[in-house]
């Protein structure tokens, strides 16, 4: 690819800039929510996300009859880019306009697209992505929570979701559950959009090693869904579940330069430190890092090129995830024990040290995304799967007795 910007980028570029100079002021500051001021962290990045909506930069990818810009994905790199260079965040809701909108631009009807997209552009309603639970992660088929329809069409909800981001101050969530347990797992799931205010949503924070509490727990009592609230067809669940999922990837994995870190900003960190700047280990880590960055930066705009001529990244850009992960991670440390414990305490590095490592998990374990790579990519055997061709309601049997021999 040629990594010079086009003439039509180069413009683009400069309205961004022109933008950030004319609104810079209003940005919030880049730290995350502190533990007790987690509403006002939500206020004022609502008020940016809508500051960033009106001027043309939030949804850059979303056809424009949406509220979007109708742009590429080098167009958004370019916004990232330069929303990084200024030193002001992007959007809040991440998940919303990164995963949930895409999905409703794929598989909702019009009617859905017309009520939701834009005040989700807007962060006038945030979403969450209600989909994990506790025994239903990275076997995300296996979920339990189920929704029975009535007799006039809606749907009553009741189960048990876990690790919901945002779920406290979103407006709606997309749910994946079981509506059919009498075929195969992966067949008799359905997708609905459900207001989290709704009669028997009940949202309990998790609190995390960050001291912040962006995680929930939520549960559903026979909560009502109206008929009008399933997003793509009854039992077709999973594959408006497998859209979700690719936008998740690509959003943690895709272009992102793990996660804004760049090897400089390591560098000189450790250069403040005599001790640690002499160190041969630490320099040698911090050479491998610096070239892993600059891997994960080149193979990102092979990703994203391969989306702008028309492509779809393959199982390959799980890879991408991976090496980001393990990047921030093995940043995490160096500058741990370049700095010591107060890195953790608060500032530039203590997401870095404490909130990145989970990511680990989200959007596909290590070890999933190795397999699928491994399978999808490499060709190799298959993993045992005892589920192939078994109705849902019968696997708990099979559970059972695979216990006890
Ligand atoms: C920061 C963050 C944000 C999140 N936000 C959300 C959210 O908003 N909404 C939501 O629905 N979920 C969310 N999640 C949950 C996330 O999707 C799950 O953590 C993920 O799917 C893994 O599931 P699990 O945690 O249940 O782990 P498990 O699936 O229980 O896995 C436990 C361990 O077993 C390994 N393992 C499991 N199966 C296999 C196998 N077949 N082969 C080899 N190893 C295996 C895994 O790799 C892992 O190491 C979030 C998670 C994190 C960390």
């Amino acid at each position: 690819m040629d990594l010079n910007d086009t003439p039509e980028q180069a413009e683009y570029r400069t309205k961004v800039r022109t933008w950030l100079e004319a609104h810079k002021a209003d940005a919030p500051g880049l730290e995350g929510p502190q533990p007790g001021h987690e509403e006002a962290f939500v206020t004022v990045r609502r008020a940016w996300q809508r500051e960033m909506a009106e001027g043309g930069f939030a949804g850059v990818t979303w056809p424009a009859e949406f509220g979007g810009q109708g742009l590429g994905p080098l167009d958004q790199v370019i916004v990232g880019q330069e929303f990084q260079a200024a030193g002001v965040p992007g959007i809040l809701d991440v998940i919303g306009i990164g995963m949930l909108g895409p999905t409703i631009i794929a598989h909702g009807t019009d009617e859905q697209k017309q009520r939701y997209l834009a005040p989700m552009l807007h962060a006038d309603e945030v979403w969450c992505q209600l989909f994990s639970e506790p025994a239903a992660g990275s076997d995300l088929a296996g979920i339990q929570t189920r929704a029975v329809v009535q007799e006039d069409g809606s749907w009553k909800l009741t189960g048990q979701k876990v690790w919901t981001t945002n779920a406290h101050f979103a407006s709606y969530g997309l749910i994946l559950a079981r509506t059919n347990s009498e075929v195969t797992k992966h067949k008799g799931m359905s997708m609905f959009i459900v207001p989290m205010d709704a009669e028997g949503v009940e949202i309990r924070p998790l609190r995390q090693i960050t001291g912040e509490a962006e995680f929930n727990e939520v549960f559903f009592d026979d909560v009502h869904i109206p008929a009008d609230a399933i997003v793509g067809p009854v039992d077709g669940g999973w594959m408006v579940a497998l859209t979700t999922l690719l936008f998740e990837r690509l959003a943690i994995g895709g272009g992102s330069e793990s996660f804004g870190y760049r090897a400089d900003r390591f560098a000189k960190a450790i250069a403040d430190d005599p001790v640690a700047s002499a160190d041969s280990d630490v320099r040698h880590r911090l050479g491998k890092l610096a070239t892993d960055l600059l891997a994960l930066r080149y193979t990102g705009y092979r990703h994203l090129t391969a989306i702008e001529r028309g492509g779809l990244p393959g199982s390959e850009a799980a890879l991408g995830k991976v090496t980001a992960v393990k990047a921030a991670i093995e940043a995490g440390d160096l500058i741990a024990d370049v700095i010591g414990p107060e890195a953790l305490a608060e500032g530039e590095w203590a997401y870095l040290i404490s909130f990145l490592p989970g990511l680990k998990s989200a959007g596909g374990t290590e070890e999933i995304l190795r397999n699928m790579v491994g399978e999808r990519v490499l060709g190799l055997p298959t993993e045992p799967r005892l589920d192939k061709g078994v109705p849902f309601s019968e696997l708990k049997a099979l559970e059972r007795e695979g216990a006890k021999s």
